[in-house]
């Protein structure tokens, strides 16, 4: 059977990503920072699809940490056919007033944290000469957001990063694309006022918020069979918002 690790799997989009990628065959290694709880009802859920899961605690903003949790990846479900780039945090405040440290935490999670776990997943694949990779990056890594300069600037860096290896894995077989979610429902939009609520659904065609499953099913297609010729690229899961 595929094994798969998705990072930030212990709810919202990754949640969804690994319950797609179970239905679609795939064991699950499910990666969290700190919901045990979430990450466990995850675990569940894949179990629950008929295939195995394991369930990884790490912090993937230290390489060391997402070194090991890929290693432990392995060592319980076997080698890694498709790894779903999805940990990520969110910490906003207009440029002139975010401090270093507001700055730092976002690129490390979102942008390195993608890192460190991409590059010790790809040496396996490249050996096998097989592997899908795909990075969850964001709108505002090509529109850009006010209040999200740290984000914008972690979730470009992400689509540069897929670009950059896709053309150095592709010769070996192993594919590595980003998918660009819109504005979707889960904890790390909650916050959202009214005002900016029906600020985005007016710019956005298909007058809705996403949800999780919708970008799931992207992340699921780009590590299928289907997407075989498919690499370097940056799928928006938007409604039509990054047009606008
Ligand atoms: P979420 O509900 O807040 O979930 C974030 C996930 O990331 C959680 O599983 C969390 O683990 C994990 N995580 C956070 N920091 C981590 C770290 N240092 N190491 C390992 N895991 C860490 O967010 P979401 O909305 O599902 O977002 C998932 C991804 O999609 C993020 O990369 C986000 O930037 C991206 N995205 C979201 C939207 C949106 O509108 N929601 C739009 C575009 C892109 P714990 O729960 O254990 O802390």
């Amino acid at each position: 059977m595929p094994v798969a690790l998705v990072t930030g799997a212990s709810k919202g989009i990754g949640a969804a990503c690994a319950r797609a990628l179970a239905a679609d065959g795939f064991d699950v290694a499910v990666g969290y920072a700190s919901d045990a709880e979430g990450a466990a009802a995850t675990a569940a859920a894949v179990e629950a699809l008929g295939r195995r899961a394991s369930v990884h605690a790490a912090d993937v903003a230290d390489e060391e940490q997402a070194g090991a949790m890929v290693a432990a990846a392995e060592e319980a479900l076997g080698p890694l056919d498709a790894v779903v780039l999805n940990a990520g945090i969110t910490r906003d405040g207009l440029a002139v007033r975010m401090s270093a440290d507001d700055w730092t935490a976002v690129i490390d999670t979102n942008l390195s944290g993608a890192f460190y776990t991409a590059r010790p997943a790809l040496r396996g694949m490249l050996r096998r000469r097989a592997g899908s990779i795909v990075a969850v990056s964001s709108v505002v890594g090509i529109t850009g957001n006010a209040g999200q300069v740290n984000y914008a600037a972690a979730k470009a860096g992400m689509i540069g990063m897929v670009r950059a290896l896709a053309r150095e894995a592709g010769p070996r077989g192993v594919r590595v694309n980003a998918v660009a979610p819109g504005y979707i429902t889960t904890d790390m939009t909650a916050g959202l006022s009214d005002e900016q609520r029906t600020g985005l659904l007016a710019q956005t065609p298909l007058g809705r918020l996403g949800e999780p499953d919708d970008v799931a099913a992207a992340v699921a297609f780009l590590c299928s069979g289907d997407a075989a010729f498919v690499t370097g690229a940056v799928l928006s899961v938007d409604g039509g918002l990054a047009m606008s």
